[in-house]
């Protein structure tokens, strides 16, 4: 029996239904969450990304504005806006779209941001936060995705053999961390495997929860997949495809029917854990207009 698919649509549908929720119970008491995205530069494929954030915290019920700069601007002047937003009580959540432009340290641009408006999970505090399992922590929202893709599948992850292809600072790195936490949709055995491992499919052959992060289109067969395995699929990858009308067609690193002929569940590509992540960017820009609440 081919695999199960995971639906991201719909289970990203749900996080977005219960964050507007969310929203919804703070708006009466004043507290409108707002996610503020700063755009530096002119990159084609960051407006759209940008744009269909401002667009999904407007379906939430929440405030979202962009603030674009030019390409020229320098880092001081980039770290002057933050610095602004960071002072702005109405801006709960800050996410620097990347990449910026070279000649601005993006080290730097995260490390300005306040850990506790760093909705995107990539200042170093959130991360030691992620790793040492705070529930204060905002985590990557790939990877969380990913976590919620478990759950809200029913997918039980205690006890299991997770094995990890990649290690970014974005996806794989993190992914490890909460997996590897104790608690619901963790308590997995993680292994983390990156370019310079050797043999990667005896690595993989082990996985019941293969999680494939690398950029690499359909890189992953199905005989590197244990059969009945979880397969997730972060990867999204440009391949030329005459016959498609724009001459090329979005593919996973796995190589989606025949792995899904071996596998349990499966996510599709696209469809799987692209449209979690922009949900949970709005899951943890609530979170983050909350707290503000207790603190
Ligand atoms: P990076 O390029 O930052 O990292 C890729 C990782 O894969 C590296 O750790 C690299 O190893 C490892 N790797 C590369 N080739 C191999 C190989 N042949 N065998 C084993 N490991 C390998 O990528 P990201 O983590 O940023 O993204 C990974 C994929 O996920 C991309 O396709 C990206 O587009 C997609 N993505 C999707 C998102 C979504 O919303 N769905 C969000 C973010 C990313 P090493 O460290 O040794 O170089």
């Amino acid at each position: 029996m081919p695999a199960e698919l995971i639906d991201g649509v719909a289970i990203a549908a749900r996080v977005r239904a219960r964050v507007a929720a969310e929203a919804a119970v703070l708006a009466p008491r004043g507290l409108v969450p707002g996610l503020t995205v700063v755009l530096v530069g002119d990159d084609p494929a960051s407006a759209v990304y940008v744009a269909s954030k401002e667009k999904a915290c407007h379906e939430a019920g929440m405030r979202g504005e962009t603030i674009r700069l030019p390409a020229t601007t320098t880092e001081a002047e980039l770290l002057a806006v933050i610095d602004r937003l960071n002072a702005d009580p109405a801006v709960h959540g800050i996410l620097v779209q990347m990449p910026v432009p070279r000649h601005i340290d993006a080290q730097a641009v995260i490390r300005r941001i306040d850990p506790a408006k760093d909705v995107d999970g990539f200042h170093p505090v959130n991360a030691g936060k992620v790793l040492i399992g705070d529930p204060d922590a905002f985590a990557p929202c790939t990877p969380a995705g990913v976590q919620v893709l478990l759950t809200e599948s029913g997918i039980e992850t205690a006890g299991k053999e997770a094995v990890i292809l990649g290690r970014s600072t974005i996806v794989g790195k993190p992914m490890a961390a909460l997996l590897m936490q104790a608690g619901r949709g963790a308590d997995c055995t993680v292994t983390v495997c990156h370019s310079r491992t050797r043999d990667l499919a005896s690595h993989t052959r082990r996985a019941d929860i293969l999680i494939a992060a690398i950029g690499k289109p359909e890189m992953v067969t199905a005989e590197m997949v244990k059969p009945g395995a979880v397969v997730i699929d972060v990867g999204i990858n440009r391949v030329e495809d005459p016959t498609a009308k724009q001459g090329y067609r979005i593919v996973g690193d796995v190589r989606f029917e025949e792995v899904r002929a071996v596998a349990s569940h499966i996510t599709p590509v696209p469809g799987g854990v692209g449209p979690m992540t922009i949900a949970m960017l709005l899951a943890n820009t609530v979170r983050a207009a909350r707290l503000t609440l207790v603190r």
